[in-house]
């Protein structure tokens, strides 16, 4: 496996596309960094590349937080708040569905701010503090937050605060918006590598159990999350994504791309250049790869 990976990282080929630079910070990321890591359900994992490399986690936050407001609030009570239809609209697009009020899904930003809203926690640090419990329970280490990124994205928060208000009017979001988006935006500064990222990924392709058989998530909130990725993980690019790799995935605007093959393994990627949907670039092309050389796609017949 691990000869294999160092292949992929040498036949990924030319970058393109540009790092994030709405997040001021993200423009200082190295462009060139690549890594690739395979997390078995038995606690395996196979690394190739810079993959120690810590980046922020970002919207691959966004289907654990999901999990935890479902967790806490039930599913039914999640749903009337957070639709589950892919939106086609781009991740941080000011709207709700106009007949009910609901961000149309947890993956783009309005769906991603009202799951954070509905995570129990009796302030807005104790909301943060359960999600990296979370985080760092699925990732087997505790996990911390990139400090200098966070005051960064805070500092130009101003299309995320406008959709917290948005939910505020449909009272999906009760309190300061400000303190949400403070929470949330604590939420995608947190720091992981992909060793990180294919463990939590693993955990999911697990139906929630850790290799120790920790039972983090309920199997019923796994398989709502794993759906809900798969539909909507790739921004407005979800579509494409199924029908060319065609496993539940979630990428980040700091380069990261995680995917679940369930039953099997978990897989993370890192290459920060970004394509014109927000998506790494080479991070895409190494799934693709890997669907073709290991046959990932959940809809090929065995
Ligand atoms: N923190 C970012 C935002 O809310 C996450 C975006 C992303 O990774 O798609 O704008």
């Amino acid at each position: 496996m691990i000869d294999y990976l160092h292949l992929l990282l040498e036949s990924v080929g030319e970058d393109a596309g540009e790092v994030a630079s709405y997040i001021p910070e993200l423009a200082n990321a190295d462009p060139d960094r690549l890594a690739v890591a395979v997390a078995t359900l038995d606690g395996e994992v196979y690394v190739a590349g810079d993959a120690d490399t810590e980046f922020t986690i970002q919207s691959i936050s966004k289907p654990f937080t999901y999990a935890l407001a479902i967790a806490d609030q039930g599913l039914d009570a999640v749903l009337e708040r957070i639709d589950v239809e892919p939106s086609g609209d781009a991740f941080n697009e000011i709207s709700l569905d106009p007949d009910t009020g609901r961000p149309r899904n947890p993956m783009i930003n309005a769906g991603a701010i009202a799951s954070h809203a509905l995570v129990s926690g009796d302030d807005a640090d104790a909301r943060v503090e359960r999600i990296l419990d979370l985080y760092s329970r699925l990732a087997g280490r505790r996990l911390s937050i990139a400090e200098d990124v966070f005051e960064s994205e805070l500092s130009e928060a101003d299309r995320n605060m406008a959709l917290a208000y948005m939910l505020r009017t449909v009272k999906t979001l009760k309190g300061d918006p400000a303190d949400v988006v403070r929470g949330y935006t604590r939420q995608c500064s947190v720091s992981v590598t992909v060793r990180d990222l294919a463990r939590m990924a693993s955990v999911l392709a697990a139906g929630g159990k850790t290799p120790d058989g920790d039972q983090v998530l309920d199997p019923a909130v796994n398989l709502q999350v794993l759906s809900v990725m798969a539909t909507c993980g790739m921004y407005n690019s979800a579509g494409d994504w199924l029908t060319s790799v065609g496993i539940p995935a979630k990428s980040g605007v700091a380069g990261g791309l995680m995917g679940v093959l369930p039953g099997q393994v978990g897989i993370a990627v890192f290459s920060p250049r970004l394509d014109a949907h927000g998506n790494s670039t080479r991070g895409v092309r190494m799934f693709e790869r890997m669907n073709h050389d290991l046959g990932l796609h959940l809809m090929a017949p065995v």
